[in-house]
């Protein structure tokens, strides 16, 4: 069977990335390793953080304004509720990167938000206790989008414009034109490949070492009241950062961004252990007293790092007909419709009007 193009892993990106294809008119073919919307990858737990004023960098903005801008267009097409704009707040030491880093992207592209002293946050998020000497950057405009409803909207969307995807039928080898999986050989004039904690397999030949880090996704019953009605959050301790969303479905997530063990999918284990839950319930408690009240259950998922946490998207430098979209740092979600757009237009045109000159694969070439 021959193809315009065939996706590798439906996951986050690929499956954004089938549908912006499929509805450009190409004749796509998507190739998922588990079922549609499974939690094996990166992509599920619930909820995703989304915001614009990027302390990672400026450069990330004008790639978030459009994703809020696609957010809205894919949940009218696709009639899934996948954005909950329920703002978001970044708490920390006033010269730590989270802070300095988010209001330097916030003053240069005007993004609507305030900067508030411990009294005024205290003020105004009772559940929150931050030193007198903390601050936080609180934007509107920020919230969560559901991945599972991100990733189902995605797939119905593609599908819908004519895409054909196979499920539970991993790729075993690809080259130039041709994939072959544990069913058969498609043939295609281009490949996209969105491997997620499966790059170092799939993608090998980039030659970049990502290194995948297990993370767990904690879910509490408060003991207090206040979490419903409020704001996701990231808490900056020392260079170490915790992060959460309200109250959804009687059960508030909270995780740690950093500080992982290395794994891989293989290895990764699943078991979430008592002396984990004990660490995060420790870390909320002096600042968000109440909120670690029962423990629920727990969720782990994997990150895959770049040595510089920014991403990997870009024709395939060793490739004629492949683009590639990994390496996503545990920072990715919030941006999987204009990945899904960038892929379409790297694919189909060899080049794209967004700015991704941070995500060139060289700059981590043969890293150590
Ligand atoms: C705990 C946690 C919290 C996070 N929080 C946030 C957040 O708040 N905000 C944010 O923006 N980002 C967040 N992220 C990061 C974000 O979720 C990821 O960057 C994003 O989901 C990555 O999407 P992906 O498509 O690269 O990977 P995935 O969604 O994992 O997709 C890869 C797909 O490839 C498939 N695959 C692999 N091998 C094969 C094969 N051989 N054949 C066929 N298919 C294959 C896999 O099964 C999978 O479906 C978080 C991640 C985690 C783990």
């Amino acid at each position: 069977m021959t193809y315009d193009v065939i996706v590798i892993g439906l996951g986050g990106m690929g499956s954004a990335a089938a549908y912006r294809l499929a509805q450009r008119g190409k004749r796509v073919l998507g190739l998922e390793k588990f079922t549609a919307v499974h939690a094996q990858g990166s992509s599920h737990g619930g909820s995703r953080i989304t915001r614009q004023a990027y302390f990672e960098n400026p450069a990330y903005v004008p790639l978030l304004l459009r994703a809020h801008e696609m957010w809205d267009e894919i949940e009218r097409d696709s009639g899934q509720r996948i954005f909950h704009r329920v703002g978001g707040v970044l708490v920390g030491a006033p010269d730590s990167g989270t802070i300095t880093g988010s209001r330097a992207s916030a003053e240069q592209f005007g993004l609507k938000h305030e900067l508030l002293g411990a009294v005024q946050l205290r003020e105004r998020f009772p559940t929150m206790r931050p030193t007198p000497d903390e601050v936080g950057l609180y934007e509107p405009g920020a919230g969560f989008v559901v991945p599972e409803q991100a990733v189902r909207a995605h797939l119905d969307l593609a599908a819908r414009a004519g895409a054909e995807l196979c499920f539970e039928e991993p790729v075993t080898h690809w080259e130039d034109g041709r994939v072959t999986t544990t069913r058969t050989t498609y043939e295609a004039e281009q490949i996209v490949v969105c491997p997620g904690p499966w790059a170092p397999e799939l993608v090998a030949d980039l030659d970049i070492p990502f290194e995948i880090e297990r993370q767990v996704q904690y879910y509490f019953a408060p003991d207090v009241e206040g979490f419903r009605d409020h704001p996701v959050y990231i808490w900056d301790r020392e260079g170490s950062q915790f992060y959460g969303f309200p109250e959804i479905d009687g059960a508030v997530k909270v995780a740690f961004h950093t500080g992982g063990q290395i794994c891989t999918p293989e290895t990764i284990d699943r078991t979430v252990h008592a002396h984990e839950v004990e660490a995060i319930a420790a870390a909320t408690r002096p600042v968000l007293p109440g909120l670690a009240g029962r423990f629920l259950r727990g969720a782990t998922c994997m990150y895959t790092n770049t040595a510089d946490e920014h991403f990997v998207i870009a024709r395939h430098p060793g490739h004629v007909g492949v683009t590639v979209a990994c390496g996503f740092s545990g920072h990715g979600f919030k941006f999987v419709p204009v990945v899904g757009e960038i892929l379409a237009d790297l694919t189909i045109d060899g080049a794209t009007r967004h700015p991704i000159a941070l995500f060139d694969p060289a700059r981590l070439r043969g890293g150590a």
